[in-house]
């Protein structure tokens, strides 16, 4: 077979030298050990917790070695494709505060672009001629249907499924036939011809999950789609080897397909990049462990992360804490550092199946969220708000001081100890929103209706904003008298019988009357920060149902 001639019919045309690319493409220039990483989605629309996972990772890497994280779109697919899908991976990955330095629409260095596989087409094309021309890559006129009766013969004889040896019918076709079928206008892909034997091991060092053996591929991948286009094997080894990649850290899903990237970059000539191929996220389903899944786990999309309002350190603590196995003890001795300060590394991280626990994640954000100040956290709230709230709540920021003092006192910000009860933007907006709005009421008076109404009026009789925390809970106390409880709880504790309750009792009353809730913070702030004339009319309110 004159394996030049058949490139030029298969590719017709000028492509420059493969030299040419070396040159436009080169080594970069960077200290010694400094990291190459990319992260690499599909631009799919769902951008989820495993893409942070790899990226947080990668660009760590990248960043600790003084070395350089890009941002490259694997469109080749454009069935999967969705519009708007590279602004989704941008924002999402801009909120958890991923640095890119170079990509797809991230500005920096062109050398290496451009970003988006499809516009690289020229590139590939010049890769598969050559590997045509050399005989390592050959047309294929397989039909869909004829593949499929392939898999399902293979499946009968419980063989391996797939393109390869004695099934690889184009593989052996006479330079005749190949001619014929293209004269025909037969369509056709175009695929590696595999030298590899499964019977070979091969041992491979992986970044994070050390030594392991693979099996040498067989397989005759699919290097070029009918369309033109290279399928993502093909992509991954050009891409790598001319952005200059040093090491891809990507999910575990991945493994499967290394012996086929092994093989495409020696058939290349090219120096393989390291790789690590990280642990899949897990999640706990009674008695059993799965992978995270896109249809039972909403959590798994990174759009929740927003939607929900998790503060995005929060969550990369968490991630943190997930990847390396020495982040947490780190944290603890320094709660307050930049992340960035800590030393990771690929080599701790885990090795199989990390569990990924919703609950662990909230007290860490509650955690992170009683950090803030004030001001910190109206800051974040507002930018939630902005994004997902709906109008009364971003009118909930038209008052800043008020928005402060509420904070203050949901954060027990100055007090002896730090309230830690908001976990996301969204429920501490609803946690807030009794300060800002009259809410319907959430629990029960666990006393008569008449009792009630008589504890209310008590109060109100008696109340004056004037008074200091001191004064109010005085009265307080002399409503619980006049109404049959006790005003000291020990007097309670002692004689219960003698009463309708304590003290406690009346201030939930006048809790629940004034916000609706049974837990709040300090009352006495509360109706401070509401103010005489809403907390008279809320009273009044309570008292007329
Ligand atoms: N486009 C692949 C994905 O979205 C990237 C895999 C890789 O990082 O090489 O999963």
């Amino acid at each position: 077979m004159n394996y030049k001639a058949l490139a030029e019919r298969l590719l017709p045309g000028d492509y420059p030298e493969l030299s040419a690319y070396e040159t436009q493409y080169p080594p970069r220039d960077l200290p010694k050990g400094a990291e190459v990483t990319r992260l690499a989605p599909s631009p799919t629309g769902f951008i989820h917790l495993g893409n942070l996972f790899v990226a947080i990772a990668n660009e760590r890497i990248a960043h600790r070695s003084g070395g350089i994280m890009y941002l490259r779109i694997e469109d080749t697919d454009l069935k999967r494709k969705v519009e708007g899908a590279v602004e989704a991976v941008k924002n999402a990955l801009r909120y958890f505060d991923i640095k890119f330095d170079e990509g797809a629409e991230i500005g920096g260095d062109d050398t290496y672009g451009p970003w988006y596989q499809r516009e690289r087409a020229e590139i590939y094309r010049a890769f598969v001629k050559h590997l045509i021309g050399e005989g390592r890559a050959y047309p294929c006129f397989c039909t869909e249907e004829e593949l499929t009766a392939l898999r399902e013969e293979q499946t009968a004889k419980k063989e391996i499924t797939g393109y390869y040896g004695k099934y690889a019918k184009c593989r052996n076709l006479s330079e005749e036939e190949v001619y014929r079928n293209l004269d025909a206008g037969k369509p056709f892909v175009i695929r590696l011809k595999s030298m590899g034997d499964p019977a070979n091991k091969i041992k491979f060092h992986d970044e994070i999950k050390g030594d392991i053996t693979v099996t040498e591929n067989d397989q005759d991948v699919v290097i070029l789609k009918s369309d033109g286009i290279p399928t993502y094997h093909f992509a991954h080894a050009i891409d790598d080897h001319f952005m200059r990649t040093t090491l891809v850290i990507r999910g575990e899903e991945w493994l499967a397909s290394l012996p086929i990237h092994l093989e495409l970059f020696d058939a290349l000539g090219f120096q393989r990049p390291r790789y690590g191929h990280n642990c899949s996220l897990m999640k706990q389903d009674g008695e059993t462990r799965r992978k995270l899944s896109k249809r039972k786990d909403p959590e798994l999309s990174l759009e929740f992360y927003r939607k929900e309002g998790y503060f995005a350190r929060a969550v990369k603590v968490y991630m943190l804490t997930l990847l390396n196995s020495n982040f947490e003890e780190w944290y603890l001795k320094n709660p307050d550092a930049p992340l960035e300060e800590f030393k990771f590394s690929a080599s701790k991280m885990s090795k199989s199946g990390t569990l990924f626990d919703l609950d662990k994640l909230n007290d860490i954000s509650k955690n992170e969220l009683s950090k803030l100040s004030a001001e910190e956290m109206s800051a974040f709230l507002k930018g939630w708000a902005e994004e997902y709230g709906s109008d009364a709540q971003r009118g909930y920021f038209g008052d800043e001081e008020k928005m402060l003092r509420v904070l203050t006192l949901c954060m027990g910000i100055g007090g002896k100890k730090r309230r830690k009860d908001f976990m996301t933007a969204s429920q501490a907006m609803k946690f807030i929103s009794i300060f800002f709005e009259r809410t319907p009421r959430e629990d029960d008076y666990r006393v008569d209706r008449e009792t009630k109404n008589a504890v209310i009026g008590g109060f109100l009789g008696a109340y004056d904003p004037s008074d200091d925390a001191q004064a109010w809970f005085a009265k307080v106390k002399q409503v619980a008298e006049a109404n049959g409880f006790a005003a000291e709880m020990k007097e309670y504790k002692a004689n219960p019988e003698n009463y309708k309750g304590s003290v406690a009792d009346v201030a939930e009353i006048l809790r629940i009357a004034a916000t609706g809730r049974a837990n709040t913070p300090d009352l006495w702030t509360i109706m401070q920060i509401l103010g005489e004339e809403e907390t008279r009319a809320r009273l009044k309110d309570a008292a007329k149902a």
